[in-house]
C-alpha cells in the first residue's frame, strides 16, 4: 500500500489518520497532498513541510492554503501542466525541480517527487526536498565557469585541456583554427611536432614539457615559438598545472597558450638596442636615457662631458637646460621642435622610432660645434613606457669638411660668392618657404666693364670683379644673399623687407659702394634692376625676368643708378 492509498483510506477512520498524521509529523521531510487543481490547493502538508518555508507549524501557515502561494510565479503554470500531462501520459510517479518562496521572501529550490493514485483521483502526494544548497552550488559554477570563459576571451589566452592518459589535447575552436589544428589532437606532443609547426629551436623544450607533464609534475612555464596557419611564426608562452584524482594520480593538465609575439619582438629589438648603444655611447661625448611617458631623466650623469645640475630629475627640465647653456643659439629652434617631449611622443606614437638631428652646441668659451644627435625611441617591453635613448656624438670634423665641400659646389670659383645655380635654389626654397613676407630681388651689372677689360687687362679685371663682389656683400645682412651669375652680372636678394620699410636708402648705397676707381682713372658703376615677392612676381622666373626688364630700364636711362620694376616699363615703346 503507498502513501497515497494510505492517506486515502485514513480520510474514514479519525484515530488512525490522526496517528499517522502526528507520524509524517516528526518525519524529517516535507510531504504533502495536492489537489490538482488550478490553485493545486494542499490537502495536506506535514510540519516539515511548513517549516522549510519558514513557518513554526501548519497552524502558522494557515493562509497558505495552495501551492501557488508558495511556487515562484513564473514556474507555477509550468509545473501545474507537468503535472497535467504526466498523468494524462499515464506517468503516475514523477519529479519535479522549481522555484519556490520560503516565508521571508528568499528563493528555495524544491526537488518534488509526485506520486499519483488512479484510486485517488485529482489528487497527488508530494515529497518534497529542499535543494537549494545543490542549485546555489551549481549556479556558482555556472557562473564561475562563464566568468572564466569570458576572462579567457578578454585576454590573449587560451586554455587547452590535456588527457595524460589518452594524449590527447583539446583545444578551443578558435585556437585550434588559428593554429590548424583539430579542436581533439591527438597522441601529443608527438603529433604536432611531425607537423613541423613547432620551430627546431624549441621542438627540444616542447617535448620535454610534456614529459614533465607525464611524470606529474604539478606545473611549468615554457616558450615556444609556433608556425600559425598563416605560415607566420608566433611566440606563444605557455603555462600548465596537473589536476590529480583523490588517489594523487595526475589526470589532466590545464594548459594556457598565451601570444606574445609582439612582446618578445620589443624585447629583441630593445635588447638589440641597449646593446648597440653601450656600444656606440663609447664614441659619443654625451648619452642619456629617458623614461618619457614618465618625463623622468634617467641617467649617464657622472659620465657626460656636460653634467646636468643634480637637481634636474625631468626629461623637460633637463632638455630646458641643455637648451639654456649648450645649444647655439641660431639652433635653438630647432632643437626644440626634435627634443620636445610631446612631439617624441607624438611621434613615436605615429610610428616613427628614431629622430635625428645635426645642430651646433656651445664650447666652453662659446664658440660653435657640429653634433649628431640621435634619439631612438622604444617601448620598454617590461613596463610598456616610451624610453628615449639619445647618443650625441661629435662631428665637428666631418660636418666642415662637408660644409666647405659644399661650398666649393656652390661657390663661384672667382669671387667666392654663391654660383649661379646655388643662388636660384636658395632663393626658390626661401620663395617657397617665406611666403609672407616681402623680399626684393636685384639683378645688378657693373658699367662700361669692357673698357676695364681692355684697358688694364683681363687679370685685372678678375681682380676688380673679386672686389667689387667683397663690397657687395658687404652691405648683405643676415639672411639676405648674394651671387655671381656670370660675367660682370651679380645678383641680391633681400630677405624679408617689411612693405613699410623703403629700401631705396639700401640701393642707394650699394650704388655708391659700388663706384670705384681704378688706376688710370678707369670708373665703374653698377646698374640696379629691382622687382618684390609677392607683388612682381611669385615665382623666381617672373622675378628674375622683371629685375632684368627694370635693370635694361637703369642701363637705358644712364647707368649707375637703380630702377624699380614697374608695369609700364614693358609697355611697347
Ligand atoms: P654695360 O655697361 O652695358 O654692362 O657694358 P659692359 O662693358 O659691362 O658689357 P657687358 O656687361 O655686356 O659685358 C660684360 C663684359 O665682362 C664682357 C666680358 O668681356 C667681361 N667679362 C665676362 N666675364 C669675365 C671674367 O670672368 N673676367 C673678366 N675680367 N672679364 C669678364
Ligand atoms: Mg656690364
Amino acid at each position: 500500500m503507498d502513501l497515497a492509498e494510505l492517506i486515502c483510506r485514513l480520510s474514514g477512520d479519525g484515530d488512525l489518520k490522526q496517528a499517522c498524521i502526528e507520524f509524517f509529523d516528526i518525519l524529517p521531510c516535507g510531504i504533502c497532498q495536492v489537489r490538482i487543481d488550478e490553485e493545486l490547493s494542499f490537502v495536506y502538508a506535514n510540519e516539515f513541510f511548513y517549516q522549510t518555508f519558514g513557518f513554526s507549524s501548519h497552524k502558522d501557515a494557515s493562509q497558505i492554503s495552495r501551492a501557488k502561494d508558495l511556487v515562484h510565479p513564473e514556474d507555477f503554470s509550468l509545473v501545474r501542466d507537468q503535472i497535467k500531462n504526466n498523468i494524462a501520459q499515464g506517468i503516475y510517479s514523477f519529479e519535479l525541480e522549481h522555484r519556490l518562496f520560503h516565508k521571508s521572501g528568499k528563493l528555495i529550490w524544491g526537488l518534488i517527487r509526485c506520486r499519483y493514485s488512479p484510486s485517488m483521483p485529482k489528487q497527488l502526494i508530494c515529497v518534497f526536498l529542499d535543494i537549494s544548497q545543490r542549485k546555489n552550488t551549481e549556479e556558482r559554477l555556472r557562473i564561475s565557469e562563464e566568468e572564466n570563459r569570458i576572462a579567457f576571451e578578454l585576454t590573449d589566452t587560451t586554455m587547452a585541456i590535456y588527457n595524460l592518459a589518452a594524449k590527447t589535447l583539446i583545444l578551443p575552436p578558435k585556437a585550434a583554427y588559428d593554429l590548424n589544428l583539430p579542436i581533439v589532437v591527438e597522441d601529443v606532443p608527438y603529433s604536432i611536432v611531425k607537423r613541423k609547426m613547432i620551430a627546431p629551436e624549441s621542438e627540444e623544450e616542447y617535448i620535454f614539457n610534456f614529459q614533465q607533464i607525464q611524470s606529474g609534475n604539478p606545473n611549468g612555464v615554457f616558450t615556444l615559438q609556433v608556425k600559425d596557419r598563416d605560415g607566420v611564426w608566433r611566440w606563444l608562452r605557455s603555462k600548465y598545472a596537473l589536476i590529480f584524482d583523490e588517489g594523487g594520480n595526475p589526470l589532466r593538465a590545464v594548459i594556457t597558450l598565451e601570444d606574445i609575439t609582439r612582446q618578445r619582438e620589443n624585447e629583441l629589438a630593445y635588447q638589440k638596442w641597449v646593446q648597440y648603444f653601450s656600444v656606440e655611447r663609447e664614441n659619443s661625448i654625451g648619452y642619456y636615457e629617458y623614461n618619457l611617458t614618465r618625463d623622468l631623466y634617467a641617467g649617464n650623469r657622472e659620465e657626460n662631458i656636460w653634467q646636468l645640475p643634480p637637481e634636474i630629475s625631468t626629461f623637460t627640465g633637463a632638455v630646458n637646460y641643455v637648451k639654456e647653456h649648450l645649444i647655439y643659439e641660431e639652433d635653438l629652434a630647432k632643437y626644440t621642435e626634435s627634443f620636445c617631449r610631446e612631439a617624441l611622443l607624438t611621434k613615436f606614437y605615429s610610428g616613427q622610432q628614431e629622430v635625428i638631428l645635426e645642430h651646433r652646441r656651445k664650447r666652453k668659451d662659446g664658440s660653435p660645434f657640429w653634433v649628431l644627435g640621435t634619439i631612438q625611441l622604444l617601448s620598454d617591453p617590461y613596463t610598456s613606457d616610451i624610453k628615449a635613448f639619445v647618443l650625441i656624438k661629435d662631428i665637428d670634423d666631418y660636418k666642415k669638411m662637408e660644409l666647405s665641400l659644399q661650398n666649393l659646389i656652390e661657390q663661384d670659383a672667382l669671387t667666392g660668392l654663391l654660383n649661379r645655380s646655388a643662388f636660384i635654389d636658395k632663393v626658390k626654397s626661401v620663395l617657397a618657404r617665406d611666403t609672407s613676407a616681402r623680399h626684393s630681388l636685384i639683378m645688378l651689372d657693373i658699367d662700361h666693364f669692357k673698357r676695364l677689360n681692355d684697358t688694364l687687362g683681363h687679370q685685372f679685371g678678375d681682380q676688380a670683379l673679386v672686389h667689387l663682389a667683397g663690397l657687395l656683400k658687404s652691405t648683405l645682412r643676415a639672411g639676405d644673399l648674394c651671387g655671381r651669375l656670370g660675367g660682370d652680372e651679380f645678383m641680391v636678394f633681400l630677405r624679408d623687407v617689411p612693405a613699410d620699410v623703403d629700401i631705396r636708402p639700401r640701393l642707394e648705397n650699394i650704388r655708391q659702394i659700388m663706384r670705384q676707381e681704378y688706376k688710370d682713372n678707369i670708373q665703374v658703376s653698377a646698374s640696379m634692376g629691382v622687382s618684390y615677392f609677392p607683388q612682381d612676381g611669385e615665382s623666381f622666373e617672373v622675378l628674375y625676368h622683371k629685375s632684368d626688364v627694370a635693370l635694361y630700364e637703369a642701363k637705358r636711362s644712364g647707368r649707375s643708378c637703380y630702377m624699380i620694376y614697374s608695369p609700364d616699363m614693358e609697355a611697347p615703346q
